[in-house]
């Protein structure tokens, strides 16, 4: 590998900070190519980078909303006017293809506009006044928020968080993944730039850096979307001090294809993209497919024809490419790992989508995109999250059974019924145990930002998207004043009544 001169610097306390060490990128497409670099802190900075957020918290929560909501929106649109080299470094050092990448740094602006009225809407007093008394609610930001987040959407997760801590009032200090560090690092901290010193904070490194950022007792609140091991140890950390938490986990998203689905090639391509948009790489994504028996057959090909049509597998910078490399040579070998050992297990392997590249070749970290049928729910490919260009397709009898199966896995975060019939359709996905149902579409096509997101069970807990979403950072304070306030004998013994 060749060094790189420039590193992008930490950002603490309103200023580029040098690391201890260095990240280096590669391009998941090109492995010997290095893309850039990313100072990396440790215990010591990161101790720094809580000081100033701790620092700024104060003068930054009691600034009104209006003024804290404005500065956020100007500084991300300012921020943004780079998106379109950003979205460059964003495609080469995680593979994924240049107009997804550009989208995606996009939505930080699109976020921070919807985000804006609901932040102000939402952080002021209820309050009621009538013959009970006079109630107060305050709402007030947490502290000093730990943000930690993954490599597969590292702008858009970034986004999620910075966007509503900032505007209802918390300081940050956010930690990005050592496998996509480059565009997020570059774009919050022209973000940070434009807010007050300490507002803001961004610490890249690895799981020390991550474990000194959850440990330490001044975070008020944590926000972490990854994997469900991570997820553990940050619990376990975050149990000594009850510290409250948001948990963005992995999902396990069966598709349900019902027996009055469309069937067409619109189908067929929209599913295409929900399986394999970023390589398989999102939460979101198409996990398992589920099919009614006699359709099988008529599915694959549909579905073989389909990813045929739109699925252009090469270098993310290329015009006209849909999908790029995997993340890393660990997740290549996984992944191809996986493939061998449903094809052991008597899985039939369907191979798709056109090549620019040669699928084999040692440069790059490719994986092709495929179907497997035949595969009991027991194979790991059907019973755990893959995050990969590999789906599983299985078939059913009757909806019992197939919400059954569908429910019957550890990680509950998305899914999709795909119907004709609307009632239908609303009918099956109440009955599934997810927090997000995507009706006739899946995955970002989708997504609304009014519309909360995340998941249960192992699939964590709170919401990101949506008012909830943007309440996760706030806290509440009731200040409650009775109208008549029970004396003598009845100030120990009576219990509130409703209000008449
Ligand atoms: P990961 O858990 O390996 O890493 C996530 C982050 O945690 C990284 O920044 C990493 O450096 C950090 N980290 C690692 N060990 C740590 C520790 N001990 N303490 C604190 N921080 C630590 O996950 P990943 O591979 O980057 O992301 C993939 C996973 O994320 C998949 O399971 C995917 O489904 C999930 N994901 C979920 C959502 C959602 O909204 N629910 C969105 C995107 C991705």
């Amino acid at each position: 590998m060749t060094t790189t001169a420039h590193a992008l610097p930490l950002w603490i306390a309103g200023e580029p900070h040098e690391g201890t060490t260095v990240i280096e990128r590669e391009n998941p497409a090109r492995p010997g190519e290095v893309v850039g670099a990313v100072a990396a802190g440790d215990a010591r900075l990161t101790t720094i980078a809580i000081d100033a957020a701790h620092a700024a918290f104060p003068a930054w929560a009691a600034r009104p909303v209006a003024e804290r909501v404005r500065r956020v929106r100007d500084a991300i649109a300012q921020a943004s006017a780079d998106n379109p080299a950003r979205s460059r470094l964003l495609a080469r050092e995680l593979g994924k293809v240049a107009p997804d990448a550009l989208g995606e740094l996009g939505f930080a602006a699109a976020f921070a506009d919807f985000a804006a009225p609901v932040a102000e809407r939402i952080s002021a007093d209820v309050v009621v006044e009538d013959a009970e008394g006079r109630l107060v609610i305050v709402k007030e930001p947490f502290g000093v928020i730990a943000a930690i987040t993954p490599w597969n959407a590292p702008v858009i997760l970034a986004a999620l968080k910075v966007v509503p801590a900032l505007m209802t009032g918390n300081t940050m200090v956010l930690k990005p993944s050592p496998l996509a560090p480059l565009a997020v690092t570059d774009f919050l901290s022209a973000v940070a730039a434009e807010l007050p010193a300490g507002v803001l904070n961004v610490v890249n490194g690895g799981a020390d850096v991550g474990e000194t950022l959850v440990s330490d007792p001044r975070v008020a609140k944590i926000t972490f979307t990854g994997g469900l091991p991570t997820a553990q140890a940050i619990a376990a950390s975050a149990a000594r001090r009850v510290t409250p938490t948001v948990m963005e986990l992995g999902g396990n998203d069966a598709a349900i294809f019902l027996r009055d689905a469309e069937y067409t090639e619109a189908m067929y391509t929209r599913a295409v993209f929900g399986a394999f948009l970023t390589s398989g790489q999102v939460c979101m994504a198409i996990k398992r497919i589920f099919v009614p028996r006699e359709r099988h057959d008529e599915f694959v090909a549909g579905f073989r024809a389909a990813a045929e049509s739109v699925l252009r597998v090469g270098d993310p910078l290329e015009p006209g490419v849909t999908m790029g490399p995997v993340v890393s040579r660990d997740h290549q070998e996984r992944l191809r790992g996986l493939i061998e050992s449903a094809e052991a297990a008597g899985g039939i392997r369907y191979e798709l989508g056109r090549w620019d590249v040669e699928p084999d070749a040692a440069d790059g970290y490719w994986v092709r995109p495929t179907l497997v049928t035949g595969l009991t729910d027991e194979h790991p490919l059907v019973a755990d999250e893959q995050f990969g260009p590999v789906v599983p397709v299985l078939v059913y009898d009757d909806e019992d059974e197939v919400v059954r199966r569908a429910n019957a896995v550890d990680q509950s975060l998305a899914s999709s019924v795909w119907s004709t019939d609307p009632a239908h359709a609303e009918a099956i996905a109440r009955r599934l145990d997810v927090g997000f149902t995507f009706l006739n579409c899946a995955n970002r096509a989708g997504t609304s930002l009014r519309a909360p997101f995340g998941g249960r069970g192992l699939s964590g807990h709170g919401r990101e998207f949506g008012e909830l979403g943007v309440g996760e950072y706030l806290q509440t304070h009731s200040i409650n004043y009775p109208a008549a306030v029970r004396t003598g004998e009845a100030a120990g013994n009576a219990y509130p009544v409703p209000a008449s």
